[in-house]
């Protein structure tokens, strides 16, 4: 074996819109990070500049002054030939359309006595939060308001006022969801959570820690780490505890702790009418009712605003090897993860990158790793358990056709290794600036993973499109990274096909179109399929009971807002049936 070590990149910001903005745009020399460093400072209160000061008002906030009824949500073109500003990039065909009306004056008004400066109606603040910063998802509107509640009863106030008057609400984290999670397509109130960021207790004897929303996964751990604790879910880097919990997120280290439905203790959560309701007590098992929390963990905002959250914590591993090596095939790099599974081996990390999506890492990070299907292993426990499981995984992987097997004792060595495995989305867009990547994430039973890499492989490899393979191998969980000219309708489709084609291979082997992203508005034309009518009929009925107006997130699972009451789920179910028929490609707008 052969030790090995990595510079620090010192590269990496915390905000997440900055550094995949950065991959971005680099080729293109924009700069679109100067109105969020606005915002942001307006927030903190930074620049001293309240949202409302004359001079920062937006043709469309005067447009507020003016009218007694707003129409503050022109985004694309609509039916009516309303005013076109920005939306999709030229083409519209991925564009969730909506139907919008305007904001009564008295709501609006109603909506500043509860916020006071925490509203803001500036035009480039809510089309930044109406367009997702990870996904080439857009809409045909973006919110009318975006408010940043300081308070729980904020919260429930915004909430109560809004299903008075049936105003869509999306509630807003940290904007890392990568299918279109946080579009506006009916306009509405974007209550955007950072404000609310507190750790609110810190339980060490207990391993229990109570936060508000708004917190990012890295800020907790930060707090955390003097305590010799941890949370263990790590999506993208910016995700926010209430995002996480809403999109029952996992990550990296789920093969080990499980997912976001496996570590909340309990939520609190404003209901569409604004009561706020506590999901469970503090106690680490209970058999009292029925399972708010798992009922709101995973709802996508459909169901309340998540205003607390109380997590299980781990202690921080006494001592940790990672290990990598490379394989001539993804699917013998599959195999092992497999193997290694089976071995009784608790590994805390076991992650597959094919190799474009090592060749990405090259470019992006300056590395010079070998260009092969390479898997990277974190085991943990003891010195020398780490050390034993390392040595077990060798030999696994030398009866597969592993090479260069290499290993990192060394924190920081270590902690470069995982910062660049995370951002490997990222590292794509140094292959191609310009353009979109759809991003595909079945979930298969572990022992269908090699078969379900090695089919969908042979179609990548086929495609004139450049696509990298990402998986969660010790989870069954698979990523595909597809690069698209977003100004090339038949690249889209191809991307749009090439997903497709995953997706189904996994309905069949018993799997999910999403292992850990969620439904959006990119998934939902697969629920039917692979949840059946009844589980949706069921699901709309939860929907209906929580939320009669159909305010919350409305257009996520397949909601939609056309009149005032609930309409769902005909929706998917027409689209899916279109896909069918219609050779697979449609779009994501009903
Ligand atoms: C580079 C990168 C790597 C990633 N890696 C992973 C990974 O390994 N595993 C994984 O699971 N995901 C991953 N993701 C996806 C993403 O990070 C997760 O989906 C994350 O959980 C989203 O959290 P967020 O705070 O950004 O939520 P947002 O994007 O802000 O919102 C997501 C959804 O949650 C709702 N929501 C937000 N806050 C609340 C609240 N307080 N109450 C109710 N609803 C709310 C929103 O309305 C929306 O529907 C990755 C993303 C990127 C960009």
């Amino acid at each position: 074996m052969v030790a090995f070590s990595f510079s620090v990149l010192s590269r990496l910001r915390t905000r997440t819109q900055s550094i995949y903005i950065r991959f971005k745009h680099s080729a293109t020399g924009r700069s679109p990070l100067n109105s969020v460093s606005k915002f942001e400072s307006q927030r903190s209160g930074g620049g001293g500049s309240s949202v409302f000061s004359v001079a920062a008002l937006s043709a469309s906030s005067l447009a507020f002054l003016l009218q007694s009824n707003l129409s503050l949500c022109d985004g694309l073109p609509d039916d009516s030939g309303r005013s076109i500003r920005v939306g999709g990039k030229g083409s519209s065909s991925y564009v969730v359309k909506g139907s919008h009306k305007d904001l009564p004056r008295e709501f609006v008004d109603e909506l500043r006595s509860i916020c006071q400066d925490n509203l803001s109606l500036d035009y480039e603040e809510r089309e930044f939060h109406g367009k997702p910063q990870n996904s080439f998802h857009r809409a045909l509107n973006i919110p009318d308001v975006v408010v940043y509640p300081r308070s729980e009863m904020e919260v429930s106030d915004i909430v109560k006022s809004c299903n008075k008057h049936k105003i869509p609400i999306v509630p807003y984290g940290g904007s890392t969801s990568i299918e279109g999670h946080t579009l506006a397509p009916n306009g509405g109130v974007c209550i955007d959570m950072s404000s609310l960021k507190k750790v609110k207790s810190l339980h060490v004897k207990d391993m229990d820690v109570v936060v508000e929303p708004g917190i990012g996964w890295m800020e907790l751990n930060d707090y955390l780490e003097p305590y010799g604790l941890f949370f263990p879910l790590d999506p993208g880097p910016g995700a926010s505890i209430g995002g996480m919990c809403a999109t029952r997120c996992s990550g990296s280290l789920a093969v080990r702790y499980g997912t976001m439905r496996d570590n909340v203790i309990n939520l609190k959560v404003v209901l569409a009418n604004g009561d706020v309701v506590k999901t469970g007590s503090r106690a680490r098992k209970s058999a009292a009712g029925y399972d708010l929390t798992r009922l709101m963990i995973g709802s996508e905002g459909t169901l309340g605003v998540i205003t607390e959250i109380t997590l299980k914590l781990q202690k921080i591993p006494q001592y940790s090897v990672v290990a990598m090596c490379n394989f001539p095939t993804v699917k013998d790099a599959a195999d092992v993860a497999i193997a290694t599974m089976m071995s009784g081996i608790q590994v805390s990390r076991v992650e597959l990158l094919d190799e474009v999506q090592v060749r990405a890492v090259n470019i992006a990070n300056g590395k010079n790793f070998p260009e092969l299907p390479t898997l990277m292993f974190e085991f943990i426990g003891t010195e020398a358990y780490s050390r034993e499981q390392t040595h077990i995984v060798q030999k696994i992987a030398a009866e597969h056709n592993g090479t260069d097997f290499v290993f990192a004792e060394d924190a920081a060595a270590k902690r470069e290794l995982w910062k660049v495995r995370k951002e490997a989305l990222w590292a794509c867009f140094a292959m191609e600036p310009t353009f979109e990547a759809m991003i595909t994430d079945v979930c298969v039973p572990l022992s269908q993973l090699a078969e379900l890499i090695a089919v969908s492989k042979k179609e990548l490899d086929a495609s004139r499109l450049v696509c990298t393979v990402i998986a969660h191998a010790g989870d069954g969980n698979f990523h595909t990274v597809i690069l698209f000219d977003p100004n090339q309708e038949d690249q889209r489709l191809e991307a749009e096909k090439l997903n497709n084609f995953m997706v189904q291979t996994a309905l069949k082997m018993e799997g999910t179109c999403t292992g850990e992203h969620g439904v959006g508005t990119g998934k939902v034309k697969y629920l039917e399929q692979e949840l059946g009518i009844e589980n949706l009929r069921t699901m709309k009925k939860i929907k209906a009971a929580l939320d009669p107006n159909n305010i919350m997130n409305p257009d996520l699972y397949g909601g939609t807002r056309s009149g005032n009451g609930p309409r769902l789920w005909p929706w998917p179910i027409l689209m899916w049936s279109c896909t069918y028929v219609f050779g697979q490609h449609l779009e994501l707008a009903w």
